[in-house]
């Protein structure tokens, strides 16, 4: 069937998709239309974690079989409904990318960011970040009950500091685990916190953890990447799909549930609405009234 040229389809408001056919995951059959009932559906969770701060995209404007680029800056022609963002520190020049309300999603989804990665921190404090993220990124033969047992372990050390926790899958090959910040320290003490919670389990546990990039010392190990806390630096949002195959998503899960979980690329856009008609309680509803400052 010929592409359709006008704009036949209304998401969210006030936000007309061109091309609501288009597949964007051609073995899951996922259109742009269904990633957009997806998030029209996921909206009322997801928005906190993505309104009103700077995001960076993965674009994919021919699926995720097509050429794909990561942007972290406003571009010419995007939707109406998406914000340019001032960095009050911007050196290179250009705005970042915000949204605001569901139009702005929309927006997105019309401009093929099939990945939302934002900041650790929203654009009414930039320079104090409201959450930390540890991204437990497991090496070629870890096993995904290891993965598990890391995850409550960056719980356990993170609780001892008095920090809240909640986890997710990253809808890739591991965990995220997030603590919400109440946004009082900055960045370059959230780092450093994040950056000795990992190199301390790393000590503690050298078979098991490293903390840097070494692909050779990866092997086995589970990499704590604790990079994503530092001003400018994005891990995926909360119910975000990913750019991969299956159309699998960043599911926020319990911790209760953690253990039945099949992996990390359990939740989809094809099973998530399933998932969230039949549980009456979001496993995150209390990560807004769980920020904490950091010790
Ligand atoms: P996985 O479970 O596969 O590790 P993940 O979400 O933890 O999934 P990635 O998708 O590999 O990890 O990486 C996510 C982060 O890396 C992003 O939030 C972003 O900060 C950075 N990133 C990803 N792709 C790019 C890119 N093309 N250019 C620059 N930075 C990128
Ligand atoms: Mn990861």
């Amino acid at each position: 069937m010929p592409a359709v040229k006008t704009p036949t389809a209304r998401a969210g408001h006030g936000v007309m998709l061109t091309h609501p056919d288009r597949i964007y995951w051609p073995d899951a059959g996922i259109t742009k239309a269904g990633l957009a009932d997806y998030y029209n559906a996921v909206w009322p969770r997801m928005a906190p974690f993505i309104i009103d701060r700077p995001l960076a995209l993965l674009r994919c404007p021919d699926g995720i079989e097509g050429p794909r680029f990561f942007q972290k800056n406003a571009w010419k022609g995007m939707n109406a409904h998406i914000m340019a963002l001032d960095d009050p520190q911007g050196t290179p020049p250009g705005h970042l990318i915000g949204i605001h309300d569901l139009d702005g999603l929309m927006g997105l989804v019309q401009g093929a960011a099939l990945e939302i990665h934002p900041w650790q921190a929203s654009c009414h404090d930039w320079e104090r970040p409201d959450q930390m993220v540890i991204d437990l990124d497991p090496g070629e033969g870890v096993g995904w009950a290891s993965v598990i047992a890391a995850a409550r372990e960056v719980r356990a050390r993170l609780e001892t500091s008095g920090l809240m926790t909640f986890v997710k899958t990253s809808g890739g090959k591991g965990l995220h685990v997030i603590a919400p910040l109440e946004p009082v320290a900055d960045w370059a003490y959230v780092r450093t916190f994040a950056h000795t919670l990992a190199q301390d389990m790393a000590a503690d546990s050298p078979d098991r953890f490293i903390t840097t990039v070494s692909r050779a010392k990866r092997h086995g190990r589970i990499l704590l990447d604790y990079l994503r806390n530092q001003r400018g630096a994005t891990s995926v949002a909360p119910y975000s799909c990913r750019a991969r195959p299956g159309a699998p998503v960043s599911m926020p899960v319990s911790w209760a549930e953690l253990d039945a979980l099949a992996g990390p690329a359990q939740f989809t856009v094809g099973n998530a609405m399933e998932r969230l008609a039949s549980r009456h309680t979001d496993p995150w509803a209390d990560f807004h009234a769980a920020r904490r400052p950091v010790p």
